[in-house]
């Protein structure tokens, strides 16, 4: 892995900058406030090529590399983690999902569409009684002729009130769990097709659009199938890969946003007649943020280039979720302590730090279950070790 980046790599970046800073920055705290997802910025999000990021031209996509693309979640998150979620959902978890696993028909239909924003694209896997054990979901799907029938509900679908699209996950048979899970590819203006804005005020992603959706004998037909029956399940784990690398990235954005506002604020306060930076232990909390961010991005940039690579990166995606995410909850703890009470308002960004973060910590898998799956990596591997030595 080559650690300098190359010139097509800084200048996606640079834009990317540019583009958090002059059009999402300004609105971060107004669509948190008054709780709405300014959706003109993600048409203009398609017009830069980062909607589709990796996808290749031929379906619309800039055939972004991977790294590049973690490189845009970053400067996206450094900015508002509603936005960046967004986009982890709409490009990581719904177009490359579909450009992954779609037939050439599929990936006609819609790709092109959800480049531009066209379409908006979203993930319909957790529901009420099945969050982190899908394999155990409640939404039915029976065969009728050439259509499928679904029955069920789904909650906390990012982009779910807006999206022309959805990918939508259900079971042909419960007690086979994993093995009967079939993924389609829903159009939202099917008949049957339900949903309406989450209950309650969200903690964090307050300008993310959360619905939940209830199907009602929603008929789709069988050339809407994502990969084979009973593929669901490996078509959504596989999507589940796109989407944490993207929560990956957005939470080094969530810690730098953390570096610079406390270097800014330490740099300013004065108390005890100096600058509040010349102590040490406020110090060493900027120490610890700069240091954990710099090997949070080390993780993602290994995980893309594994992506980019082709080489299976289930586990490494995980490290870096899970160590990402973590560094940016620390980050955002300390960075409301080092402002003081100016922390503790929205005058001051890093309060909507702390509330984001904790919602990168839950969702496309908690961080029990990125443990989990780290561990379980490295026992197999130690397995496999073991059993591949010659007898002795
Ligand atoms: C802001 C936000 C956006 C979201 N967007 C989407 C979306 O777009 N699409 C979508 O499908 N879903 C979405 N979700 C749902 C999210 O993916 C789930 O909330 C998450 O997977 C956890 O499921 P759960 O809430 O049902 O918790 P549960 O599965 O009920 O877990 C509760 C607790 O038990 C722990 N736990 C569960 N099983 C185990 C185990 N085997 N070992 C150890 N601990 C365990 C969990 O870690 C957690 O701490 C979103 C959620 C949020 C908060």
């Amino acid at each position: 892995m080559n650690l300098q980046m190359t010139e097509e790599q800084l200048r996606v970046q640079a834009l990317a900058r540019k583009f958090a800073e002059e059009r999402i920055m300004p609105i971060a705290r107004e669509i948190d406030e008054k709780r709405y997802f300014p959706w003109h910025i993600a048409r203009e999000m398609g017009e830069l090529g980062f909607l589709a990021g990796p996808i290749p031209p031929k379906y619309g996509g800039k055939g972004l590399d991977y790294i590049s693309f973690a490189n845009v979640y970053e400067e996206i998150g450094r900015a508002c983690s509603s936005v960046r979620g967004f986009l982890a959902v709409h490009a990581g978890l719904c177009s490359l999902c579909i450009y992954d696993w779609g037939s050439e028909e599929q990936k006609m239909e819609f790709l092109p569409k959800l480049a531009t924003g066209e379409y908006i694209g979203c993930y319909a896997l957790t529901e009420p009684n099945a969050g982190t054990d899908v394999a155990n979901m409640e939404t039915t799907v029976t065969r009728d002729g050439d259509y499928y029938v679904i029955n069920g509900t789904k909650h906390w679908i990012t982009n779910g009130n807006r999206a022309d699209v959805a990918l939508v996950f259900g079971t042909l048979d419960r007690s086979l769990k994993h093995k009967a899970i079939c993924a389609f590819i829903v159009r939202t203006d099917t008949t049957g097709f339900e949903r309406q804005r989450m209950e309650g005020v969200e903690l964090g992603h307050r300008a993310s659009d959360h619905a939940r959706m209830v199907f009602r004998d929603l008929r789709v037909h069988r050339r809407y199938l994502l990969g084979k029956e009973g593929e669901g399940f490996k078509v959504a784990m596989g999507a589940l890969d796109h989407g944490r690398l993207g929560v990956a990235a957005g939470a080094v954005g969530v810690a730098q946003a953390c570096v610079d506002a406390c270097v800014e604020f330490a740099r300013k306060r004065v108390q005890f007649g100096q600058r509040i930076g010349e102590f040490q232990l406020v110090q060493e909390q900027i120490a610890d943020m700069v240091a954990e961010t710099d090997a949070a991005r080390l993780l993602v940039w290994r995980a893309a280039d594994q992506k980019m690579r082709g080489i299976k990166n289930t586990k490494e995606t995980s490290i870096a979720k899970y160590y990402a995410t973590e560094a940016a909850a620390r980050a955002a703890n300390n960075a409301v302590i080092l402002h003081g009470s100016y922390g503790y308002s929205n005058r001051y960004p890093v309060e909507r730090y702390f509330r984001d973060i904790k919602g990168l910590q839950i969702y496309e898998g908690t961080n029990l279950i990125q443990k989990i799956i780290i561990a379980r990596a490295a026992l197999k591997e130690a397995d496999e070790l073991e059993a591949a030595k010659p007898p002795s």
